[in-house]
């Protein structure tokens, strides 16, 4: 028996094992794993699956937008070698971009507002980046840092500003990759599809891929945090409110309807409204359950897709995203008095306070 055991064992640790290499950064972006939530899966009887976008090689599902839409550029003849990449982000989309751009030797721009943590800051300038903190002002005005990043880029000589949000390269990088991966390993037996949206890229390359290949059957839904307008969008048919409120949720949310959600919009099912204090508890139980550190937009998306499988009921497969690791905001997640300062200390039962350890 025993040897038996230790057979079987050896084997499956073999088959683990990769046998092919991958060419360098932009080769290991992508083919992550999908990974069976057990404890939520068995308290609906559906299966609830999270893709571990963690897994890329810059930390984040950002780093398959940032390969697409420069590769994208480069097919198109937009930039040539020794050029420059210019975006306004404060978040993954910058790390993704650096990584890239350092990968494939081009010089790297981003601009931010000047509220970001010093670790942003000094995490692209260490993979690279030229980093130009400017005033944090709203969209409308002129020296907002995404226009600043497009002003930019216009005066330099092959240079692009990569405009995450309204370049729709961005959701093909999805509708290429995330989307067929999901199918495969999911072997077309996907009922569900739910996730939270900042530019939309995700939700749409992989919504588009997958309603095509299900003849329509799999829904999509959107979920959204506090102080974004995609919910009562959907929810009002197509009413959009002015924004108002926000979440402690980074990266995700929005005000307006980018082109990279576009026209997409209308072939979404249905959407969910999540609270900061069920996103902020799931990322806690993430990590007592599944032994999971990730961020709070993959927390959310996870109390998305246990409600979306409530509501498919048993025998379903709901698949989401796990946007990133919870290491880099994990001063404030597991901070008491950053808890405390959100009037988020109540949310965590009992049972998991004693990970708010900081
Ligand atoms: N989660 C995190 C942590 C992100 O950085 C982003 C990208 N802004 C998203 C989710 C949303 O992805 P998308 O831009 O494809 O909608």
């Amino acid at each position: 028996m025993l040897a038996v055991l230790r057979t079987a064992t050896r084997r499956s640790m073999a088959m683990s094992f990769t046998t092919s290499t991958v060419d360098g950064f932009t080769g290991a972006v992508g083919n992550t794993p999908l990974i069976y939530l057990k404890g939520l899966s068995e308290r609906t009887g559906c299966k609830i699956l999270g893709k571990a976008e963690f897994q890329n090689p810059g930390g984040s599902v950002k780093d398959r937008a940032a390969l697409g839409v420069v590769t994208d550029a480069e097919q198109k003849g937009r930039i040539r070698p020794g050029g420059t990449v210019v975006e306004g982000t404060a978040g993954n989309t910058g790390i993704g971009l650096a990584h890239v751009c350092r990968a494939k030797g081009y010089n790297c721009v981003i601009y931010m507002p000047d509220t970001q943590s010093q670790e942003k800051i000094d995490l692209l300038r260490m993979l690279g980046a030229d980093v130009r903190p400017v005033p944090a002002v709203p969209y409308e005005n002129p020296k907002n840092y995404n226009h600043q990043a497009r002003d930019f880029a216009l005066t330099l000589e092959n240079a692009i500003w990569t405009d995450q949000f309204d370049n729709t390269a961005n959701a093909h990088a999805h509708y290429v990759s995330t989307g067929p991966e999901i199918w495969e390993q999911t072997q077309g037996k996907v009922d569900g599809f739910i996730c939270a949206t900042g530019t939309g890229g995700t939700l749409a390359g992989v919504g588009k891929y997958l309603k095509e290949k299900s003849g329509g059957k799999t829904k999509i839904w959107l979920a959204d945090p506090p102080g974004s307008v995609l919910y009562s969008y959907i929810s009002s048919g197509g009413k959009l409110n002015e924004r108002s409120g926000s979440s402690i949720t980074e990266g995700i949310g929005q005000g307006r309807i980018t082109n990279n959600l576009g026209t997409f919009v209308k072939d979404v099912d249905g959407a969910l409204h999540i609270t900061d204090e069920k996103s902020i508890a799931m990322v806690y139980e993430m990590l007592d359950s599944e032994g999971l550190y990730i961020g709070a937009s993959s927390a959310l998306n996870v109390v998305a897709a246990y409600e979306m499988a409530q509501t498919l009921g048993p025998g379903n497969t709901v698949v989401t995203i796990l946007c990133d690791g919870a290491y880099r905001y994990q001063s404030r997640l597991f901070s008491k008095k950053w808890l405390k300062s959100k009037g988020l200390d109540g949310a965590l039962p009992d049972r998991l306070k004693k990970y708010a350890v900081l």
